[in-house]
């Protein structure tokens, strides 16, 4: 009996993993028609400024309108993307859509001031000198951001000479999720970057309950950028007193729900002129 069982756990492990490999084979066909068929939406989440709270710009964030699954956040398709380098054609979509949307802002005198960060995928950094979606070969708006995990910043000369060469553009870059990866602050001194986006987790413990480990890293974040002239962002905020304990570290700007999740431009304008 419990051979059988464990044959019928084999079989049944196996269809499962056949069910997921289709899955994805699935995922990647209708990721290509999407693309296509234009499903692909953006959504914005206010970055503010603590001390007056004021709506400073925002993060753009790609959604998938399923025709049958409704809206799709990023952890439904991303792994997929980045996986059959989808992302590359798709990241493309996410700078020309937003810049887009910002240079239409940029004709509203309430809305001028505005920033707009854009994620990016690694696989975008290295894209060959005048390949198709070359980085180099596009132009950004005014007031356009790029956002850069350090765990996607893969140290090839192909990423470095993009960023540097985004940098001397003078296209602002940010070091998103900061301090998750092995090497913050190497890739804090080492990349071009003008800020960094302190990662939610190290927010959420906020504020401490005596074992103070987070408030110090927040701390030393700040200080960092203060000597690398660089901003902070803190990620993450969910509650008032977490919002005030970050910026009595020193933070100067946040992003969370707390002030508003991620929405579609016209909410997110409004937002905006709300939080002038
Ligand atoms: P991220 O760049 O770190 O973006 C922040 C994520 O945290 C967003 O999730 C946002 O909705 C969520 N978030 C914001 N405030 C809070 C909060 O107070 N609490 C909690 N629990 N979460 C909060 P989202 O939109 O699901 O995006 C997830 C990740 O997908 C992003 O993390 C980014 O790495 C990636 N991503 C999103 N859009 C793009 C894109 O256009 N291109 C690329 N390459 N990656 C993208
Ligand atoms: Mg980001
Ligand atoms: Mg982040
Ligand atoms: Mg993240």
């Amino acid at each position: 009996v419990a051979k059988r069982r464990g044959k019928n756990r084999t079989v049944l492990f196996e269809q499962s993993m056949h069910d997921q490999a289709q899955e994805r084979v699935d995922t990647e066909r209708q990721l290509r028609d999407a693309l296509r068929d234009g499903q692909f939406r953006l959504h914005y989440q206010p970055i503010m400024e603590l001390a007056p709270g004021r709506c400073v710009g925002f993060e753009a964030l790609v959604r998938w309108q399923h025709p049958a699954r409704g809206l799709l956040g990023p952890g439904a398709f991303l792994e997929v993307a980045e996986r059959t380098g989808l992302i590359v054609p798709l990241g493309a979509w996410v700078l020309r859509e937003a810049s887009r949307q910002l240079l239409e802002w940029q004709t509203d005198p309430q809305l001028a001031h505005l920033l707009v960060s854009v994620n990016l995928s690694g696989q975008q950094l290295q894209v060959e000198a005048g390949g198709e979606h070359d980085l180099l070969a596009m132009t950004f708006p005014e007031g356009l951001h790029l956002e850069i995990t350090e765990t996607s910043l893969v140290d090839t000369p192909e990423a470095m000479r993009t960023m540097r060469a985004l940098h001397r553009r003078g296209v602002p870059l940010m070091l998103d999720d900061f301090g998750t990866g092995f090497a913050s602050l190497a890739a804090a001194q080492r990349f071009p970057v003008d800020t960094l986006k302190i990662d939610r987790s190290f927010v959420a413990p906020l504020p401490g309950d005596g074992d103070d480990r987070h408030s110090a890293i927040v701390a030393s974040v700040v200080t960092l950028a203060r000597h690398m002239s660089m901003r902070v962002v803190a990620e993450g905020i969910e509650t008032p007193e977490q919002a005030r304990a970050v910026q009595d570290l020193g933070c100067r700007f946040a992003q969370g729900f707390l002030f508003a999740r991620p929405a579609d431009a016209e909410v997110a304008a409004a937002f905006a002129r709300a939080h002038a």
